[in-house]
């Protein structure tokens, strides 16, 4: 995959409003903050293409991108921004309606924060994309904020906590670029066979 000829595709606030796949396509999810918009960001080498966190309270979209024949799908974070029972509720509406979508569900990569436990919200998610036998990879996020060696310890407590494969987490770093080039040869593999 040619990353470098990303380009912004469209944005909906309704999974009614997608239209159908016409291409292999992975898509993003994890809490607000976990790095979402930085590690994408970074797989495309762009500084600003995929915008920082939506601020609390703004309407959060399904958004869309495309580089190379494949979709990249920027799905709205979970967590701290969800002030209100209100805004919790549209997430879960929008999530549950996107992934009931019949639709090329190459890979969802589900972006967790390795210097925390996972919190109740990702292991939700993750217990969804289990149970929806969806095919999804943890990617372990902001390394460089722990040294390698509380990185090993991290991860593996990580691992058993969400009882995922070994083979299916990676750590990563938007910052140090740890991680990234494993991450996009494995959208690679998922999508281009
Ligand atoms: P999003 O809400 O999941 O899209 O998260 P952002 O990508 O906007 O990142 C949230 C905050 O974490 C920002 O202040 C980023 O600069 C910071 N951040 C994201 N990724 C990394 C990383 O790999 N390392 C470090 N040290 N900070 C990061």
């Amino acid at each position: 995959i040619n990353y470098n000829t990303v380009k912004f595709v469209a944005s909906y606030g309704k999974a009614s409003q997608i239209p159908p796949s016409t291409c292999p396509e992975v898509s993003f999810v994890g809490r607000s903050n976990v790095g979402k918009s930085s590690i994408m960001n970074k797989i495309f080498n762009r500084r600003n293409l995929v915008k920082v966190s939506s601020t609390p309270g703004k309407t959060a979209n399904v958004n869309f991108f495309e580089a190379d024949g494949v979709h990249f799908v920027d799905l709205p974070g979970y967590g701290f921004a969800q002030r209100s029972k209100g805004e919790r509720d549209r997430w879960a509406q929008l999530i549950g309606d996107y992934f009931d979508l019949d639709r090329s569900f190459n890979l969802v990569v589900s972006l967790v924060d390795i210097r925390h436990d996972p919190s109740k919200l990702d292991h939700q998610m993750i217990e969804f994309l289990q149970e929806g036998e969806f095919p999804f990879i943890v990617a372990l996020t902001k390394a460089d904020k722990l040294s390698r060696n509380q990185q090993a310890k991290q991860t593996a407590a990580i691992k058993r906590q969400l009882n995922v494969p070994a083979k299916n987490v990676i750590v990563t770093s938007s910052e140090s670029g740890q991680g990234i080039e494993e991450l996009r040869e494995i959208i690679e593999q998922y999508c281009l066979g």
